[in-house]
């Protein structure tokens, strides 16, 4: 059975959905304001791997993500005045968003949910708060009274004495402990774009945005939040108080937060400016699988120190997993079978699911696979493995790959740079520029490759 640690509970604890093999994830998406940063991606790798890890366990996962497009941060770097403007700045980065992750082999959401797409939930639910008798207002902007919520610092372990009653903040990310009246929607200043609403004009405050929406889509209860540690104070406390507060009902069963990724010893992060993008790696010539495999090895409850070391570690394990398949792929192998490399698949499947179970111990679960890898190298040496061998061992490889992916398919193979020309490609098709897109075939197909348009997406092959 998974256990998980559970950051509302403090233990790890055995994973039960409460339908029982139905989960119903939300996870804190992007600030679409910049482009995301390697470890703002650890952080969509830990999630991506839980929720590939609870298919392989037999559940259907429902997973709903928002995009933050529209806080202090968007507002202050898109100078934009008016909603239009700050979309358009916005939607640049929520694109640069799921390509990043698509290098990266991180599946998308089921929903992918916009914040400016759901002002009249936010609205809504700051209206049924205001009926609680959970608010008040000062010069057209409206804050969660905190004291007013009996289990405010249940999440993060404040100590209640310390919570400072009647202060106010009107920003939407504070400094650690130091608990306020938070604000849920914003008088509007002069020059920034606005809504106008039942409840004045103005917009909404950060938190309100992960409250309004996964309740929505997820319902009043529902089983599995996850983001980064930073996320636990102040966003996630007052998630949980802006919804039980709201419902009477407990909000979320699992809080599950993963650990930073960090660089000299510090937390990687825009503010301190110690950070890279994909797109920085990529052009330095590392492939999106190395940083894949660099961002998985490290359990998601441990620090990741990001270091060049790191990244030629994970390329010389890629290196060794792809000649292990290709040798498996292409040697002659006599016929028949063997029951001890039999049994050898299913040990392995087994150490895996067993370290994956213990709060996905990737490091562990890895650990399993290259034990497997040594044996079946050193039994291909002696000329023990046969065919029947070959497919069943193909085909674990690619069971232990739909949880981590270790083994590059064809489209990882290919070089970033022909990547984007196809991505490229077909954006100049869907936006009918078919000049364009004959250009950049041209161009593919000097650099060696022919794609082709068929009914179920853009495919390519070798010249
Ligand atoms: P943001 O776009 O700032 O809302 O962050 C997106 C996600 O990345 C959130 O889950 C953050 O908690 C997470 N995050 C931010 N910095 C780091 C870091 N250095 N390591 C891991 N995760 C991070
Ligand atoms: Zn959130």
């Amino acid at each position: 059975m998974l256990r998980l640690s559970n950051t509302l509970s403090g233990r790890i604890e055995p994973f039960q959905p409460l339908e029982p093999r139905q989960v119903k994830m939300y996870t804190c998406g992007p600030t679409v304001y910049d482009f995301v940063h390697i470890g703002n991606l650890r952080t969509f790798v830990f999630q991506d791997i839980l929720k590939r890890y609870l298919r392989h366990k037999g559940f259907g996962v429902f997973h709903v993500m928002n995009i933050t497009d529209v806080d202090d941060k968007t507002i202050r770097n898109s100078e934009a005045q008016t909603i239009a403007q700050l979309k358009t700045f916005t939607d640049r980065f929520t694109q640069a968003f799921f390509e990043d992750c698509d290098r990266l082999g991180i599946e998308k959401p089921d929903r992918a949910v916009h914040a400016t797409d759901h002002i009249d939930d936010m609205v809504a639910l700051i209206r049924q708060l205001q009926s609680g008798g959970y608010t008040y207002e000062k010069d057209g902007s409206i804050y969660f009274r905190i004291e007013s919520f009996e289990d405010y610092g249940k999440l993060a372990k404040l100590d209640r004495e310390g919570i400072r009653a009647g202060a106010r903040v009107d920003v939407d990310e504070y400094d650690k402990q130091d608990a306020r009246d938070f604000v849920l929607w914003k008088a509007p200043k002069n020059g920034e774009p606005r809504w106008e609403t039942p409840l004045g004009p103005g917009r909404p405050g950060w938190h309100i945005e992960c409250s309004a929406m996964s309740m929505k889509y997820l319902g009043e209860t529902f089983d599995l939040h996850c983001g980064a540690v930073d996320l636990i104070f102040p966003h996630h406390e007052n998630e949980i108080a802006q919804s039980e507060a709201a419902t009477a009902k407990p909000f979320v069963r699992y809080w599950v937060h993963g650990e930073h990724l960090i660089v000299d010893g510090e937390k990687m992060s825009k503010s301190k400016g110690n950070f890279f993008t994909l797109r920085d790696l990529l052009d330095k010539g590392i492939q999106p699988a190395a940083i894949r495999y660099a961002l998985q090895s490290v359990p998601y409850k441990r620090q990741l120190n990001f270091t060049a070391d790191a990244v030629r570690q994970a390329e010389a394990s890629l290196q060794r997993l792809q000649d292990f398949r290709q040798r498996i792929e292409t040697e002659a192998l006599p016929r028949g079978a063997d029951h001890e490399l039999q049994s050898g698949c299913k040990a392995v499947l087994e150490k895996f699911e067993e370290a994956m179970d213990q709060d996905l111990n990737t490091a562990q679960a890895l650990a399993a696979v290259f034990d497997w890898v040594r044996q079946v190298n050193t039994a291909l040496a002696a000329g023990r493995v046969h065919d029947g061998d070959g497919s069943a061992i193909l085909a674990t490889m690619d069971r232990l790959n739909r949880v981590l992916p270790l083994w590059e398919s064809e489209d990882s193979r290919l070089d970033p740079r022909i990547q984007s020309l196809i991505e490229q490609r077909s954006r100049a098709r869907k936006a009918r520029d078919f000049a364009l897109a004959d250009e950049l075939r041209n161009r593919i197909f000097d650099l060696g490759y022919l794609v082709e348009d068929t009914k179920d997406g853009v495919r390519w092959k070798k010249r």
